[in-house]
């Protein structure tokens, strides 16, 4: 068995294969293999939610290839989650799919969302209506950092990271203590700007 070097990028553990097959057991067990296929990818772009549905055309369309549906997982937000909060998301984009692809509407956190949401949480899959993680997990990191280059957020219990020593671990870019959670909008502290240097510091794995 030969031993990876650490992966320099943000792309997460699960590959979109491995992600696939997570949604097909997904929609056998709570959609009756109902869902018609649908790409799913990681997007290193993505940082204001943690997982997103995207179709090019509406719902009424009849042909499927017409209107592109895609997933996109963010990967700044759930590479250091557990993976519990990475099987919710995509639980809740599936939902979004199901509205999408069946139910021939456009995606909301309507009643029919909240049915199915509510069917697959007994399961414990821990799907919110937000696409943000979850408090729960937010709460344990009391600090954040966001990375000005690629948007990657850092989640710490502790104040253990320092903008003027490190840097990104996977763009190099620099980082700013930010809100710890999304939904705490005026909690972000006010930061002097980071000074350049030139330390690099890989925190993965932090
Ligand atoms: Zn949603
Ligand atoms: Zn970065």
């Amino acid at each position: 068995m030969s031993r990876r070097r650490p992966a320099p990028s943000s792309t997460p553990a699960l590959t979109t294969d491995d992600l696939q097959t997570l949604w097909a057991d997904l929609n056998g067990r709570y959609f009756d293999h109902a869902l018609p296929p649908i790409e799913i990818a990681w997007s290193r772009r993505l940082t204001v939610a943690a997982g997103m549905f995207s179709s090019r055309g509406g719902p009424r369309v009849n042909d499927p290839a017409a209107c592109r549906r895609l997933i996109r997982l963010s990967a700044p937000l759930l590479r250091e989650q557990p993976n519990a909060d990475l099987v919710g998301t995509l639980a809740h984009e599936m939902i979004h799919q199901w509205q999408f692809d069946l139910l021939k509407r456009r995606p909301n956190h309507g009643p029919d969302f909240r049915r199915k949401m509510d069917e697959m949480n007994r399961d414990g899959l821990g799907i919110t209506v937000r696409h943000n993680l979850e408090d729960a997990v937010l709460a344990l990191a009391k600090y954040a950092w966001r990375c000005l280059g690629c948007g990657k957020i850092y989640h710490r219990r502790r104040r253990t990271i320092r903008p003027g020593r490190h840097r990104c671990g996977s763009c190099r870019g620099l980082l700013r203590e930010t809100a710890p959670t999304a939904h705490r909008p005026t909690a972000a502290p006010t930061m002097p700007p980071p000074p350049i240097v030139q330390m690099e510091l890989n925190l993965d794995g932090w």
